[in-house]
């Protein structure tokens, strides 16, 4: 499952200054042969609330192309907007919003086979570039689900800069667990039969080294934004080419995974998540947290479990259900006894901030 030999490229990767305003001529400068056909921009009715004069900007660009304010995040509301795709031969998907639009909008290209534009208004996760979606099946239930990545993807340096500081550092988060994830990528191939693709190892780490050795420690300037887009995206096509998320996901995902499904009223971003999952699972790795923890202190990303409302007990028990949450995934876990004594040190040296 974790190996196979086929995987696409998005077409077109622009990270400008205000690309939203001239996201047509980015397309016709990449993709000449979809303009002028029908699009639709799918996004969310807050969100084309806030970013008005820009959506209705891409709408004319497309050709006056319908605005769709999509109600769920969900399986069913892809499946409607592919319908529409579908029915009314829409060729292409214009996504515009976070993760939540992103990923049904992504889903929907997939299943009605249209040209998919990712537009995000926010840098919070590495789902904008990847061959994944994550949506609500049954109920509030959430699945990822396997999907083709986005033909052009275009970010607007700008947006970036003025979206909530908490979705950049989430971002941040994302990227930075690469290291972690790496590791326990390389332990599971140890361990079983499932080969390390070379690549996609290569590109997830780049995405990584980008980051955390950027000399440009301001996130809100126009430099860190463009390396943490590519970042984002790299880690996207890192998990594409593997064919699997095992090159941007391990144990502090499983972190961030446990906390997602058993404790739904914490309210933390993903990428905050798998960021304060990175620390412990460095320990347990037997790899020295502390350059990870002042690389996050220096971007005043916060990692102390109880500002997000965390317990101590909550945090041990997270760990406990983060061993079980994705069965079959190797990760350090699966070598590290349950230690309820040596996760209460870690929570007080996060805690503490030490
Ligand atoms: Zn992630």
């Amino acid at each position: 499952m974790d190996q196979h030999t086929r995987f696409d490229l998005p077409i077109c990767l622009a990270v400008e200054e205000d690309a939203f305003f001239h996201s047509d001529e980015i397309i016709s400068r990449y993709i000449p042969e979809i303009i002028g056909q029908k699009a639709i921009v799918i996004s969310e009715e807050f969100l084309i609330g806030i970013y008005k004069e820009k959506i209705d900007d891409i709408s004319h660009d497309f050709g006056d192309a319908e605005i769709y304010a999509m109600k769920s995040a969900s399986f069913d509301e892809a499946v409607t907007i592919a319908k529409k795709v579908c029915t009314e031969e829409i060729k292409i998907i214009i996504g515009i919003g976070g993760g939540r639009v992103l990923d049904t909008a992504k889903y929907a290209a997939h299943i009605s086979k249209a040209v998919y534009i990712c537009m995000p208004t926010s840098l919070s996760n590495d789902s904008l570039a990847s061959p994944f979606s994550v949506l609500e099946t049954y109920g509030k239930a959430r699945m990822t689900l396997s999907c083709k990545i986005p033909t052009a993807i275009i970010v607007d340096t700008n947006m970036i800069i003025n979206a909530p500081e908490g979705q950049t550092l989430s971002g941040i988060g994302d990227t930075i667990a690469k290291h972690t994830a790496l590791f326990d990528w390389k332990l599971s191939a140890k361990r079983s039969s499932a080969r390390i693709d070379d690549f996609a190892y290569a590109l997830s780490r780049m995405s990584y080294d980008s980051v955390y050795h950027c000399d440009e420690k301001n996130m809100k300037s126009r430099v860190f934004i463009r390396i943490l887009s590519r970042a984002l995206v790299m880690g996207g096509l890192a998990m594409e080419i593997a064919g699997s998320s095992r090159p941007c996901s391990g144990s502090e995902h499983l972190f961030a995974h446990a906390i997602e499904e058993y404790y739904p009223d914490i309210k933390i971003s993903h990428g905050m998540a798998v960021a304060i999952g990175s620390i412990p699972a460095c320990i347990f790795q037997g790899q020295d947290p502390k350059g990870m923890i002042d690389f996050f202190r220096t971007y005043g990303l916060n990692t102390d479990p109880s500002s997000y409302g965390i317990t101590e007990d909550m945090f041990a028990d997270m760990w406990k259900k983060a061993r079980t949450v994705r069965k079959g995934r190797i990760t350090i876990l699966d070598d590290t006894p349950y230690d309820r004594v040596q996760l209460g040190e870690i929570y007080n040296r996060m805690v503490e901030k030490i």
